[in-house]
């Protein structure tokens, strides 16, 4: 199929008009891929399971790992869930719209295709203007996974869309880079007690000051054994993976510099091509292989939004081994190592 790639003029204030047409293709049950404030999204109507099985073959996504639903106001809330927990409506009131996904038990108008069997349904508002503008001209709850093929970062440029889906979409709105870069934060709201199902930029700590205790899916600090169900089906999966095998390095900053450096120079003289990701104060430090600095530590939002785009360009250069350096875990810190800790598939040296 042919895709249509359409540019938004000025993405914080899109015309109605330019929007009009992907409403359109949503509503006929096609494809649109759009910006929003975490990843570019790849949108479908969420009540139409056949629009939700064309999601899965483009992303060539497992169709068990369950969609997000988008919604424009709180309007659209209350058709798709039975139930609004405590939690569930201060959680809603304090971040959305924003980058926060609520986990609630699934009304019968939501079709199992877009739950992935699952009878909870995960709920988002956006407030990027051009996802808002687009659901709300749809008319309908928008289904939107990250828009790039299963297993590779996710998108934060209409460029990076266009690698993956370009040929498999029927159109994508370019609203230029995104702000945060990583996906949402996900929350289950479906007990009293909300559980962290994935770290984003809503925070832990950001979670906690408005419902207290909050407690953390164990998929999110390692990997699942064995037996061990998941509670967030993407949790099962390779996800956020560059195609180059990657290495955490993990200590004091002299040591870990000294370890990359070693790690790559082996790697080098194999005869692979390795990348090295580094910060603003590392970066000249690392005279071997190719050299990306994530951003400053400390900065951590720069580094959120930098880091998919790096992993993309590694794989863009073919890149065979990457090593990274590691990151605080606090604050936004807990989704950036968690994106890391899972494109490397856990693999760590610690020094
Ligand atoms: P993506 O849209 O690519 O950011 O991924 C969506 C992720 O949301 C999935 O991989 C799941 O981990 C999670 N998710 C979606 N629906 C549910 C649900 N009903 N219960 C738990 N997790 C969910
Ligand atoms: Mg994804």
């Amino acid at each position: 199929m042919d895709t249509k790639w359409i540019r938004i003029e000025n993405p914080q204030a899109p015309k109605e008009e330019e929007l009009q047409a992907a409403a359109r293709v949503i509503r006929e049950g096609g494809l649109v891929a759009f910006p929003t404030e975490t990843v570019y999204g790849l949108g479908a109507n969420a009540l139409d399971e056949e629009a939700a099985r064309k999601i899965y073959a483009a992303k060539g996504r497992p169709s068990d790992n369950p969609l997000i639903a988008h919604i424009a106001s709180l309007k659209g809330l209350e058709p798709l869930v039975t139930d609004v927990s405590k939690v569930g409506k201060e959680l809603a009131q304090a971040f959305w719209p924003g980058p926060l996904t609520l986990v609630f038990p699934k009304s019968g108008l939501v079709p199992y295709g877009t739950t992935g069997g699952l009878d909870t349904v995960a709920i988002r508002m956006p407030s990027d203007p051009v996802a808002k503008g687009v659901i709300a001209l749809a008319g309908v709850p928008v289904a939107a996974p990250s828009a790039n093929r299963s297993g590779r970062p996710s998108p934060t440029t209409a460029r990076h869309v266009w690698q993956d889906m370009e040929g498999r979409i029927d159109m994508l709105l370019d609203g230029g880079q995104v702000g945060i870069g990583l996906e949402s934060t996900i929350v289950d709201v479906t007990g009293t007690i909300p559980v962290l199902l994935r770290p984003g930029a809503v925070t832990m700590e950001m979670l906690e000051a408005v419902v207290g205790a909050v407690e953390v899916d164990p998929a999110i600090q390692g990997p699942l054994t064995a037996g061990m169900p998941p509670k967030a089906p993407g949790m099962k999966y390779r996800h956020y993976a560059p195609k180059a095998e990657l290495t955490l390095v993990e200590g004091a900053e002299e040591a870990v510099v000294s370890k990359v450096n070693q790690l790559a120079k082996e790697k080098l003289a194999a005869g692979f091509r390795v990348g090295i990701l580094g910060t603003e104060e590392t970066r000249g430090r690392y005279p071997h292989g190719i050299v990306r600095s994530v951003g400053a530590r400390g900065q951590e939002e720069a580094i959120a939004h930098n880091l998919f785009a790096i992993l993309r360009e590694f794989d863009d250069l073919q890149v065979e081994y990457i090593f990274s350096e590691s990151f605080s875990q606090d604050h936004l810190g807990q989704a950036i190592m968690n994106r890391l800790t899972k494109a490397a598939g856990y693999r760590k040296v610690q020094v």
